[in-house]
């Protein structure tokens, strides 16, 4: 199939190129460049075989998304451009709305006007709020606690409206949980701009000196260590999930909510022990006060992915963490751009 990849320069995106090549798919990207670089681009057709289309736009602009859809016979659009910076969705809350909201209300309208209704979306597990049960099964009540949360909410909710008003939709909403670690060879991996807000790439960061140490957000919520605990999920596994969902839907009419995650749950300092271990590096750190609007816990039923797409995670958290230092070892600043 011919697959549009929305957002497809980014981390996600760039590893699901991998795959998606490797199934035999042709692949378009579109992508403004707002969070990624075209080097991720090179990087993914030296590790693929076939070529990769660049088409640079925004799904702000109904024109960009209109010519990339008649210069392109699309068959299925893989949707992960979005902003994703929780905090920055409180400060500019507008911004998120127009840009991941509008932005895909933009691209569902093209999609029809062009005759596609093949469509893998990006959700996140952060639909799930504070959890009330774990682990999340995806019938789990939702209610996100901030504005890029509820832009995924809303996108969704869009998604099952459009899916009501046509019989022809065939929609993933893909929910996932926490993506870390890069492509084995070391070429594509997270590339943060300025300060991440992540635990993992920032872990990184303290590991090759470039911060001093981590701030450890809270040690007593109640978990097994009293610190946060989330389900990690190797960036490649998840990047695979995708390509498991297009063969799905191509069977399956209406919309499908699946959980990707691994089912297991880590500690922030089972994070630190973990990575010390692999990567041999200290990696200090402080107990500091907790961040606003963090949970707990986190971690998937991924039971559905199983029976519906045939999906499970194979990487642990050895492999996350190996491959994450690998990536942050031998590209220290990132993608660097040579002009
Ligand atoms: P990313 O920022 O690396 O990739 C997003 C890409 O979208 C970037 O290349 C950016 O340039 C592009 N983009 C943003 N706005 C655009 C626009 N208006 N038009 C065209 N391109 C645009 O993020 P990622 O980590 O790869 O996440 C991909 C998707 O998965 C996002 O929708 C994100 O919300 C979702 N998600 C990510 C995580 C995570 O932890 N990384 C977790 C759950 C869900
Ligand atoms: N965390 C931390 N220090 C950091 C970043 C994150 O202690 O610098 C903790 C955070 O409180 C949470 C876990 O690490 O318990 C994962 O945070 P992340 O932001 O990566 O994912 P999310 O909270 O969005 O699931």
């Amino acid at each position: 199939m011919k697959i549009l990849v929305t957002g497809g320069a980014g981390y996600i995106g760039s590893h699901t190129l991998v795959e998606l090549l490797r199934a035999g798919h042709q692949v378009v990207v579109f992508d403004n460049l707002s969070n990624s670089s075209v080097v991720a681009l090179e990087r993914v057709a030296k590790i693929s075989v076939g070529g990769i289309t660049f088409f640079k736009g925004d799904l702000c602009s109904p024109a960009d998304l209109h010519q990339v859809f008649s210069q392109h016979a699309i068959d299925a659009v893989i949707h992960f451009a979005g902003l994703k910076a929780v905090g920055e969705s409180v400060e500019k809350p507008l911004l998120y709305y127009l840009n991941n909201v509008a932005g895909t209300a933009n691209l569902c309208q093209t999609m029809v006007e062009a005759g596609v209704r093949m469509l893998v979306f990006s959700s996140s597990a952060t639909v799930y709020g504070d959890p009330r049960s774990l682990p999340l099964r995806e019938d789990a009540p939702t209610g996100a606690t901030n504005p890029y949360g509820r832009t995924k909410l809303f996108i969704e909710e869009m998604l099952r409206d459009l899916a009501g008003s046509d019989a022809a939709w065939r929609i993933a909403i893909l929910r996932y949980f926490n993506p870390i670690g890069a492509h084995p060879s070391g070429l594509i991996g997270e590339n943060p701009r300025g300060i991440p807000n992540n635990l993992f790439p920032f872990i990184t960061q303290v590991a090759i000196g470039q911060r001093p140490s981590l701030s450890v957000f809270g040690n007593d919520y109640p978990t097994v260590d009293g610190t946060g605990v989330r389900d990690y999920i190797h960036v490649v596994d998840l990047a695979r999930g995708h390509v498991c969902a297009l063969e799905r839907l191509a069977t399956y009419a209406g919309v499908l909510t699946i959980n990707l995650g691994t089912g297991q749950g880590y500690s922030v300092l089972q994070m630190i022990q973990a990575f010390r271990h692999v990567s041999g590096r200290d990696i200090p750190y402080q107990i500091v006060a907790r961040r606003a609007g963090d949970i707990a816990s986190c971690y998937a039923d991924p039971s559905l992915a199983r029976q519906e797409l045939g999906w499970q995670a194979e990487y642990g958290l050895e492999e996350m963490c190996r491959d994450g230092w690998n990536w942050q070892r031998h590209n220290p600043k990132g993608y660097v751009e040579s002009n």
